[in-house]
């Protein structure tokens, strides 16, 4: 097997999935993730709301802050129209090789920049990611993730006795025909959506995004990269004048682990318009949900 989880996941999606069939790469994510060992997708759950989203905004613009695997970009992009752009920032580069891979398996293009280096060990230079994403932060993310993780998995059957079930997060939302979603949907599934991928820090990357892609404002951000960079980040669009009024910021996580200063933030704003839909943490009975946030300029 690989040598971590992300090549192992790729291994998984190679052996099973059906070659460029999003739907295909992403059940086999979820049963992997379900079955054999957890990691930090938005899962099959959450994405129900992601997807959702996706589909009422009917987006031109997308940034997704945080990558890993590729697994909620693939959910994002196979709903996008022909001519939608989706541009996601993962400061790992490892990572960001892995969803290439799995993107690409998905029959998504996607465009890795900077690509990777030729000669990784030998050479001194250019493995820094754009942005200076350290290799000290990486180390602390993981070690992170493993907290996460092994906190969650001690905690997954006294949790489960209490967890409740939740309504329908959607509930809020008008309901959309079956027909109209499945009409959407199937034509969307035909169209080619380009994905770019960009290894670095947002912090160092969003406020490049306007030059780089001759671009003004982003219609949906998905957020779910550390939680502690919701908030600076949130700022940064706003200062960068990449947010218009009626983009939608939906925020992964807001529970579990939890974001409390951007949750306050965008609930007490009267910038924002903020709703929050209940959920449960990717493949775990643990309460979790997304905000929406609606920028109102
Ligand atoms: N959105 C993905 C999905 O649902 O499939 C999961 C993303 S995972 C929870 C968070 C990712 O964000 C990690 O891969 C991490 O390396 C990356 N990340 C964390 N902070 C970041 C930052 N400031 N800039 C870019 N990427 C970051
Ligand atoms: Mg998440």
């Amino acid at each position: 097997s690989g040598k971590s989880r992300p090549m192992r996941i790729l291994q998984y999606v190679q052996n099973t999935a059906v070659q460029g069939d999003a739907n295909s790469v992403i059940s086999a994510v979820d049963s992997y993730c379900a079955n054999v060992e957890w990691a930090m997708n938005v899962g099959d759950k959450k994405g129900e709301i992601l997807d959702a989203v996706v589909l009422d905004v009917r987006p031109r613009w997308v940034l997704e802050l945080g990558t890993y695997c590729g697994y909620s970009t693939m959910r994002i992009a196979r709903l996008l129209p022909p001519g939608a752009r989706l541009i996601t920032l993962e400061m790992n580069h490892h990572y960001a090789q892995v969803a290439k891979q799995i993107l690409g398996h998905a029959g998504l293009d996607s465009q890795l920049s900077p690509s990777p280096p030729s000669v990784p060990h030998s050479s001194t230079q250019g493995e820094q990611p754009v942005g200076g994403a350290t290799h000290s932060s990486h180390s602390r993310w993981c070690l992170q993730e493993a907290l996460i993780y092994t906190t969650l998995h001690c905690l997954q059957l006294p949790l489960q006795l209490f967890s409740r079930t939740s309504q329908n997060p959607l509930a809020t939302s008008a309901p959309k025909s079956q027909e109209e979603t499945a009409e959407r949907q199937t034509t969307m599934r035909n169209s080619t959506c380009k994905v770019d991928l960009l290894v670095g820090a947002s912090s160092a990357l969003i406020p490049q995004l306007k030059k780089k892609f001759d671009m003004d404002k982003f219609d949906l951000v998905f957020i779910d990269h550390w939680k502690t960079s919701y908030l600076p980040d949130t700022k940064l669009l706003e200062e960068c004048d990449l947010l218009a009024s009626g983009t939608v910021l939906l925020a992964d996580n807001v529970t579990c682990p939890g974001a409390p200063e951007y949750l306050h933030y965008v609930r007490n704003s009267p910038r924002y318009k903020s709703l929050y839909f209940p959920s449960q943490l990717e493949y775990l009975r643990v309460e979790d949900g997304m905000e929406k946030s609606v920028f109102l300029g």
